[in-house]
């Protein structure tokens, strides 16, 4: 978070933490979360393809500043952080958080990664969660071909009983939205099998989904996290995340954002999605709509009502109650530009 207070590692690394509470939909009611935001040593897969892959990521860029500095925009090497660092990372970032009931380590790629996370500073941060007084809930992000026995079996052996969650960022179930619009490079086989592999050990299982992929229409890419979410809540994934498409400055989607060609979701298309999650009792949660650098533009409506629905959506983070205010003109112009693209997929 771009508001975030950041904190300098002894090596230099930058580093953030804080503190919020969340609904959380597998459990079912708002839990006290510590987020970690720590520095690893390059995501693999970004680094291999000099940066050609997940079109909306920023993390391994915004790692790498925050580990090198400016001036590296060239450099596709893994850079080095050390386990002394880490150590203080974890240590400095839960020396008030003994009200936390879930930890979230974020480290700009796969934890379960040797090249990205050394060994020891994966174990330090198990030992401080299984020595914590209070938090139940480790949950830590990896590509689904890293989810590897070794490493659940590492985590497992220190955390005892205590439960840990993997996140993995799929976006869709579509093979072609998957990987061919958004580059994630990620086989359905490998992520049902990482998926399973989780469900077998009684590890959590959290699957980001993607909205609004470029070049699908709003019903397209509507649809396209639909039945995303139904699938995931199908194979018994504890918890989904929903991320939307928003424009970053500079490149190619600001120059599409700027003469029109795309743009983030409407909000409405947000709402529906929550409603149908409600509905059919998909454990859903609407993910944050910052990032940094700050995006040129988020998700929005008309810009009369978005204050009040990005407000429910907020509300519905928090409490996983929601009540969109349902009484702005523009619902019209949304339904019909719904209703026409879906005329032109039926067609
Ligand atoms: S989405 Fe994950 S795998 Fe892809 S570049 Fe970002 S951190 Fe790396
Ligand atoms: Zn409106």
């Amino acid at each position: 978070m771009a508001d975030t207070p950041h904190h300098f590692a002894p090596g230099g690394a930058l580093y953030s933490f804080f503190k919020d509470t969340r609904y959380a939909p597998d459990l079912k009611r708002p839990v006290r979360r510590l987020t970690q935001l720590f520095p690893g040593q390059g995501c693999g897969i970004w680094l291999d393809r000099k940066s050609d892959c997940c079109v909306f990521c920023r993390l391994p860029a915004g790692t790498r500043l925050a580990v090198m500095g400016e001036g590296h925009e060239d450099h596709f090497d893994n850079w080095e952080v050390a386990p002394t660092d880490y150590t203080e990372m974890i240590d400095v970032s839960l020396r008030d958080a003994d009200d936390v009931d879930s930890i979230l380590c974020f480290n700009g790629g796969s934890f379960f990664s040797d090249r990205e996370v050394p060994a020891a500073a994966r174990q330090h941060l198990y030992r401080r969660y299984a020595a914590h007084p209070k938090a139940s809930e480790l949950m830590v992000e990896a590509r689904p071909e890293l989810v590897k026995d070794t490493m659940l079996d590492e985590a497992q052996e220190i955390i005892g009983g205590k439960n840990l969650k993997v996140a993995i960022g799929l976006e869709s179930m579509d093979d072609r939205v998957r990987n061919e619009v958004l580059k994630k490079f990620i086989g359905k086989q490998s992520f049902l099998r990482s998926i399973e592999k989780c469900q077998s050990r009684g590890v959590k299982t959290f699957v980001y989904v993607f909205l609004g992929a470029p070049g699908l229409t709003e019903a397209e890419a509507y649809r396209d996290a639909y039945d995303s979410i139904s699938a995931l809540a199908d194979l018994g994934v504890d918890e989904i995340a929903l991320s939307c498409a928003f424009i970053p400055p500079g490149g190619r989607l600001e120059e599409m954002y700027n003469r029109g060609a795309f743009r983030p979701p409407w909000l409405w298309t947000i709402a529906q999605l929550i409603e149908d999650a409600a509905a059919h009792q998909w454990p859903l949660a609407v993910g944050g709509f910052d990032d940094f650098p700050p995006p040129v533009a988020i998700s929005h409506n008309c810009g009369t009502c978005d204050d009040d629905v990005l407000a429910a959506i907020e509300t519905h983070r928090q409490t996983g109650v929601f009540s969109a205010p349902m009484n702005c003109g523009c619902q019209d112009e949304w339904a019909h530009l719904f209703e026409s693209n879906i005329a032109v997929r039926a067609g």
